[in-house]
């Protein structure tokens, strides 16, 4: 059989990668994600980065623009990357999609002076068990005694502006993360080194302070994505919307409200709904589907928007009535033109796969 051609895949089937940051206390997971979202803002002016509820969508053309000749557009057909904005490790294991991981993909950021950490290995410890993809952000390269620093410039170009001696330093430290990684059983090397991602783990040394490093890491995820996710992220974009409960929260104005990642499909602001309970699945009428309004909009109105649909992946606040009851990493689904006893079964099953691995993590 021959392979699918590109060409005749609709590119409006396939979603968004959703991207979770793990790794120890204090080496830059929040600041990694910062200085991204930073890049992002500045590279598009106009607005082409949306800041979801929860999440932070970076478009392709914006990841091009930051990662600069590591990214060809035209080698892409994966929209971009959606950043999970609460890093850690236990948002990571409370948000599920279909008994996997809700993140498609991870960064591991390990600090090269701190070097592995019991959360570092607590970590890997998740991504083996979840089968989830990752690379490794060797953080704090500018922090290297003598570093000469290259704002958001990658790190061929930076490492060739270093005198040998510190980017001996470096090599040292990353050398010592590729040991650490293949003493508990993962294959690694520098990024650059590695020709499959799916055997090898690619480290990619960064900056989260000064962005060196950042085009790299974009591109790799990008790439990543694209060379071995493809598949995964063919969606029916129109079928009813299917998500995962970040955050529970009460919100003036609009009672209980759940702060949703969409995986699959569409949530329209007239759907039925069925969400994971405490107790028993609760089916609900969506109220409104609410985005975070631009900064400069926020001093006059509220500080969100309503809007009619949302497809997948996206982070969204849904309104509804009876929500009290749901909670952090249960399943949404949409009913739509579906039978609902068969929806409320399915978030059934899923609501028991979590007791089962709940009770397994003691
Ligand atoms: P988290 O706990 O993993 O989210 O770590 P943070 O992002 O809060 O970072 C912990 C500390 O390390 C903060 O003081 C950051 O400013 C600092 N930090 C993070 N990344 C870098 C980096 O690349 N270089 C330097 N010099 N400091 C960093």
């Amino acid at each position: 059989m021959s392979e699918p051609d590109a060409d005749t895949l609709d590119p409006t089937s396939l979603r968004t990668p959703i991207v979770a940051v793990l790794g120890h206390v204090d080496h830059g997971k929040t600041s990694l994600l910062d200085k991204i979202r930073g890049s992002a803002v500045i590279e598009g002016e106009a607005g082409a980065i949306t800041q979801h509820i929860g999440a932070t969508a970076v478009p392709l053309d914006i990841v091009s623009t930051i990662a600069g000749d590591l990214v060809n557009p035209d080698d892409f057909d994966l929209p971009g990357l959606l950043f999970i904005d609460t890093p850690g490790h236990h948002s990571f294991t409370t948000l599920r999609s279909r008994g996997g991981a809700l993140a498609d993909i991870a960064i591991l950021v390990v600090d090269v002076n701190d070097g592995f950490q019991p959360q570092t290995l607590e970590a890997l410890d998740i991504l083996k068990r979840s089968e989830t993809p990752f690379i490794v952000a060797a953080n704090k390269i500018d922090t290297v005694p003598g570093w000469n620093v290259n704002e958001d410039s990658p790190i061929n170009a930076t490492y060739e502006a270093q005198s040998d001696r510190v980017s001996s330093r470096l090599d040292e430290s990353l050398y010592e993360i590729i040991g650490n990684l293949s003493d508990e059983g993962f294959s690694a090397d520098l990024y650059w080194r590695v020709q499959n991602f799916q055997r090898n783990v690619g480290v990619v040394p960064v900056s989260a302070m000064t962005g060196e490093g950042v085009p790299d890491l974009l591109a790799v995820m990008m790439g990543l994505s694209q060379r071995y996710m493809k598949e995964e992220m063919e969606i029916d974009v129109a079928g009813p919307g299917v998500g995962t409960v970040l955050e529970v929260k009460e919100e003036k104005g609009f009672g209980t409200t759940i702060d949703t990642v969409l995986y699959d499909g569409t949530v329209r602001a007239d759907d039925q709904l069925v969400v994971g309970g405490q107790n028993d699945p609760i089916v609900t009428d969506v109220r409104a589907l609410l985005q975070p309004r631009p900064l400069a909009e926020i001093r006059t109105e509220s500080r969100f928007e309503k809007v009619d649909e949302v497809s997948a992946a996206a982070g969204i606040k849904v309104a509804a009535p009876d929500l009290a009851d749901a909670m952090a990493g249960a399943p949404v689904r949409v009913v739509r033109n579906r039978d609902l006893a068969e929806v409320v079964t399915e978030v059934e099953a899923e609501l028991a796969d979590i007791a089962v691995d709940t009770a397994e993590q003691g």
